[in-house]
């Protein structure tokens, strides 16, 4: 049985290289996760980290709930096995899968049933006797893995163990070591640059690039959902294809116009979760569809409305004999250029030749869409935010038919077409001034997600558990002015994560036998706990005296009251303005100089008390951006 968790793990290299940031996942008993990326992305480091082979910068390391940043890597119940094996060439078969076993002195005849048993599970009894060299790569793999399943250890790290062997023995190896995950009932932590091996043989799948984690999710739902370009490109062969447009809504239909000449067509309803903003003809969007979705002309070809139709010209012709891959170009006229280029997999019996122009259809369900700029996806499996142009009047918001009483503190100019912008989880369901139809509703990880038709719109509602309302319900709904945006007028979300530059300081204890520690911000002294003290200690030793620090803290956590004497853990602080937001009220305090807000109905140059709960508070080294607790 082992979990284990990885809370803001870094890793900073003497000279500065960054090789990991701000790492958080957490892993189930039993899982196989795969670390894939390219070389130097931080996967080794990563995985040596939680070997303990390589200390942790910062961030926290459990295995089974217990910290083990500063456990010795043979105290982690852990074992690791290399590409290079690492087998004893001196020693039997036998011995090195012995070996480990005698160094704690085990009893002879308890080591015997060991190895014996793990050189069962790896098919290599007939081999005990021979030394490493008398070995194929594949064997001597085994035997590297025998020597780390003798230990039984709680989590088995695999780093690139496959990359010696030539690519069909790869190819069984990995069918292997998934059957023996499946034997053990261990937890698999694997390493590869492969993306084949990760897609098959991971439960999830933990994508990096550049020390940074990009996605972790399953493989199919990193092939179905990427979240960018990176992992769109990565994940799947051949690799996606992708064409630099815009795309443009007139009414209810949408048409995508590719740099290459094409266009594709589709009705909103099929487009509807890309934000209406970058429908615009302007913004500069790349459309990506798999070669899988991507098929050729027959007039039997079912087609109920979900491919739109194109042309192309073949270039190159695969035959794989399963399938063929036809490399083409939608652009007719230069069919070398990169711009078109598409990779089509298509059925054996497709008879086509280079030159060749060919109808082909791009599926309308299965293509994706990113921001040119950020590379993010823009037609996300949860869509991020609601987009709507609406008209502001007299502090009225209105668009379709519906209408809503700004706040107070929303303060802005009148305008007839302003771009709303609010995350989905800020449109609430079940009471309010709007009304919408529940259209669709989708069920994703234990969250609901509403496709609600307002007037001509599609809005979203993101809801946690399971849906409260039917397809064709109607239904109130409301807005969470909090969490709204109206650029154009200046109008931002209330910002409920504060953020207050402090120091952390230590005081001698009258007794001078001890120190006290404290977390300052302006004249308040927080006091840390214990593990906040550890951790903090762990991360950058005496350092942490000299350090300029940020403490992070959402306003959910913070409590205001007004102002008594000698309360501990609170930093005092005199109230610059209350935002009524009509559901709720919030304070902006002045502390120290710094500016903190947190729900409070109090009067303006009110003196306060903010108490604190330090658990809650993050803590970033502010010189090298990195977060310490
Ligand atoms: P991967 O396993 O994904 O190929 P690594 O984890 O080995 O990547 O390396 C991540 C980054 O850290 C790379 O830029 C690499 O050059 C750097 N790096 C690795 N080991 C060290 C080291 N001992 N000292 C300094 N930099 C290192």
């Amino acid at each position: 049985m082992a979990s284990l968790s990885l809370k803001h793990i870094f890793k900073v290299y003497d000279g500065g290289v960054k090789a990991v940031n701000d790492f958080c996942m957490d892993i189930d008993d039993k899982e196989f996760i795969v670390f894939v990326g390219p070389s130097g992305c931080g996967k080794s480091t990563t995985l040596r980290m939680i070997a303990g082979l390589e200390e942790i910068t910062a961030g926290e390391l459990r295995i089974d709930n217990e910290i083990v940043n500063d456990f010795e890597p043979k105290d982690r119940n852990i074992a690791m096995v290399f590409q290079n094996y690492a087998l004893y060439p001196h020693m039997s078969v036998y011995e090195n899968m012995a070996f480990s076993l005698r160094t704690i002195h085990m009893p002879n005849d308890q080591i015997h049933e060991k190895v014996m048993e793990a050189a069962e599970i790896l098919g290599i009894t007939e081999y005990l006797e021979r030394k490493p060299k008398a070995l194929s790569g594949g064997q001597r793999q085994r035997v590297a893995l025998g020597r780390a399943i003798v230990r039984q250890p709680k989590v088995f790290l695999l780093d690139e163990p496959l990359s010696n062997l030539d690519a069909k023995l790869r190819a069984a190896m990995r069918a292997e070591i998934s059957r023996l995950h499946e034997k053990l009932g261990t937890t698999f932590i694997y390493v590869t640059h492969d993306q084949v091996e990760a897609m098959t043989m991971g439960s999830r799948i933990v994508v990096m690039k550049d020390g940074y984690v990009q996605q972790i999710d399953t493989p199919i739902n990193l092939y179905k959902y990427p979240d960018n370009m990176f992992v769109a490109g990565f994940i799947g062969t051949p690799q996606m294809n992708f064409f630099d447009g815009t795309v443009t809504k007139t009414g209810q239909d949408v048409q995508f116009t590719l740099d290459c000449g094409t266009t594709v067509d589709m009705k909103y309803i099929q487009a509807d979760k890309i934000p209406v903003k970058y429908m615009d003809g302007a913004h500069k969007i790349v459309f990506g569809i798999r070669p899988d979705d991507v098929r050729v002309y027959n007039k039997n070809n079912y087609n109920d409305g979900s491919w739109a139709a194109a042309k192309a010209v073949v270039s190159v012709v695969e035959v794989l004999g399963g399938e063929t891959l036809i490399y083409a170009n939608l652009n007719l006229d230069t069919p070398d250029a990169q711009s078109g280029a598409i990779i089509i997999k298509a059925n054996p019996d497709t008879e086509v030749r280079r030159g060749d122009i060919i109808d082909i259809e791009i599926s309308r369900r299965k293509f994706h869409v990113f921001d040119k700029d950020t590379e993010k996806s823009i037609r996300r499996r949860i869509p991020e935010e609601n987009v709507i142009l609406a008209s502001i009047a007299g502090g009225t918001l209105s668009f379709e038919a519906e209408s809503f009483r700004l706040p107070a503190a929303v303060q802005c100019a009148d305008s007839k077409n302003a771009e709303i912008s609010m995350p989905v989880s800020a449109l609430t369901l079940g009471e309010g001034n709007g009304h919408a139809k529940v259209q669709w509703i989708e069920t994703i990880e234990g969250k609901t997600l509403y496709f609600l038709k307002v007037g001509s719109l599609t809005l979203f509602s993101l809801e946690q558990g399971e849906a409260r309302f039917a397809v064709g319900d109607d239904v109130q709904f409301d807005i969470d002015f909090t969490q709204m945006a109206i650029e154009s007028l200046g109008v931002t979300p209330l910002s409920l994560t504060n953020t207050l530059d402090g120091i952390f300081t230590k005081v001698k204890d009258k007794s001078r036998k001890f120190y006290h520690f404290y977390m300052n911000v302006g004249e308040a002294k927080l006091v840390p706990t214990d593990s906040i003290c550890e951790k903090v200690f762990a991360c950058k030793g005496n350092k942490i005296f000299h350090t300029p620090l940020e403490y992070i803290v959402e306003a959910k956590y913070l409590t205001v009251a007004p102002h008594t004497e000698g309360a501990e853990n609170v930093l005092v602080g005199k109230v610059l303005e209350i935002l009524d937001y009509g559901r709720a009220k919030y304070a902006v305090i002045d502390v120290y100089g710094q500016k903190l807000i947190a729900a409070y109905n109090g009067n303006v140059g009110e003196t306060v008390d903010v108490t604190v709960p330090v658990e809650a508070v993050t803590i970033k080294d502010k010189s090298i951006d990195i977060i310490i607790v």
